[in-house]
């Protein structure tokens, strides 16, 4: 593709552009920018960008229908979960049944055994993929439970701070939930609170109810004492339906709270009947959890069983908990280890196969929040991934003109990092193909 394409001035100033786009509506702020804007079936208004030192500098609506614009202009994306201290293990540490046991299993047996290199490595990897596949932040989950846990927190911090101006960093500290209750968990949590990122854990039956709700009124307390947010892999299972977040529940009737809590996978809320769903669901947005539906690890791991297909599968109501208030983000999760073989950090791969899944629509304001704003809002970014006159001209470009072709063809891409075209030159540099 000519990079030249519709780009009128990259020669000229620094940091600035201009390019003639379509652009999902509901990713527009002011409606004033764009009133009078051709729209096509899809909801795509043919506009005009422009940008310079970094801040889009005008919108304009482009009103000749003959001319449409030849790309989809994104916000760069926000990977609201992730694990990339054990992306790319696969090859080292397999789960070929595809079960949730075999996965863990794969995995601790992985993390006793994970060297700073291998990790640095996978880190690396991760994130010169997200970078030229067009994320600009990511939530990921570190293991954190191990020997060398401190070791872990120090190297991934020092990659946060080199790729601070790339892809912001954000973590949260994977333990089993009572690992909170102990000393090391204790020093652990003031390190991470003192960084900014979350205290995690893990809720998935066969749990004991007296045990799990000590523990997770120890860790609601310490979080709030710590200012600290948590994010939680709960329920990710076919079993007991919604039995973690209940307890949750339960505890968050007992304690003030203040702290932003994530409900990470929810899954098996999804088997519940439709009166008990709403009922949690309301809930839940009255107590401000929020959610992260995770619909490929799901759908790959969940109710595995020999030479029988489940039809029925666990995966967060994610309408239902819309109308209910509640956010939902859509993530990527794992990508290439044992909980999930496939993937890449590329999030028009993560929009082409969850929404079939989930039953999203690109051209539906609920059905682009999840993978746009919503993560955004969920990782505190400064900017929500909504164009507007001012807003960081951090972009993608997509070689396309339609939602159905993007999400079907893997169009080419230009990304813009802060008002730059990512050149080829990186690219190569950090041997990425
Ligand atoms: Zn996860």
């Amino acid at each position: 593709m000519n990079l030249e394409k519709n780009v009128e001035s990259i020669a000229n100033p620094p940091k600035s552009g201009r390019v003639k786009v379509l652009v999902p509506r509901c990713l527009i702020r002011n409606g004033k920018d764009v009133l009078g804007a051709v729209t096509d079936k899809e909801g795509l208004l043919s506009i005009q960008v422009e940008w310079q030192d970094g801040n889009v500098t005008s919108i304009e609506c482009l009103k000749e229908a003959s001319k449409v614009p030849e790309e989809i202009l994104l916000p760069r994306f926000a990977e609201p979960h992730a694990h990339i201290d054990k992306a790319f293990s696969w090859s080292r540490s397999p789960n070929f049944k595809g079960s949730y046991q075999d996965a863990l299993a794969a995995n601790i047996r992985e993390y006793e055994l994970r060297s700073e290199e291998e990790l640095t490595n996978r880190v690396q990897k991760s994130l010169n993929l997200a970078l030229v596949n067009g994320i600009r932040a990511i939530r990921s989950h570190i293991d954190s439970f191990g020997k060398s846990a401190l070791r872990d927190w120090d190297l991934i911090e020092n990659i946060r701070t080199k790729w601070q101006d790339k892809v912001f960093l954000q973590y949260v500290a994977l333990v089993p939930l009572d690992f909170w209750q102990s000393d090391k968990g204790k020093l652990l949590a003031q390190r991470v609170a003192s960084n900014g990122d979350l205290l995690g854990g893990v809720i998935a039956p066969p749990f004991n109810k007296i045990k799990t709700f000590k523990s997770l009124l120890n860790l609601v307390h310490l979080a709030n004492k710590l200012n600290c947010d948590v994010d939680l892999h709960i329920d990710e299972s076919q079993f007991c339906p919604a039995g973690g977040l209940k307890l949750l529940l339960e505890v968050l009737d007992q304690v003030e709270n203040d702290i932003s809590i994530t409900c990470s996978h929810l899954s098996s809320m999804g088997l519940l009947r439709e009166k008990e769903i709403s009922f949690l669901a309301n809930k839940m947005a009255k107590k401000r959890l929020k959610v992260v539906a995770l619909p490929l690890t799901n759908s790959w791991l969940l109710g595995r069983k020999d030479r029988f297909t489940l039809t029925k599968r666990p995966l967060a109501p994610i309408f239902q908990l819309q109308k209910a208030g509640v956010d939902v983000s859509v993530g990527g999760d794992n990508v290439n280890d044992s909980w999930f073989p496939l993937s890449n950090f590329d999030p028009i791969n993560l929009m082409s196969f969850s929404m079939p899944i989930a039953h999203l629509s690109p051209w539906e304001r609920l059905g682009l929040s999840p993978f746009t704003w919503t993560p955004a809002d969920l990782l505190n970014l400064k900017w929500d991934g909504l164009f507007q006159k001012g807003s960081p001209a951090d972009f993608i470009l997509l070689d396309s003109n339609s939602w159905v072709k993007t999400l079907s063809e893997r169009p080419k891409r230009r990304v813009i990092v802060n008002g730059e075209f990512l050149n080829e030159s990186l690219k190569t540099k950090n041997n990425i193909h």
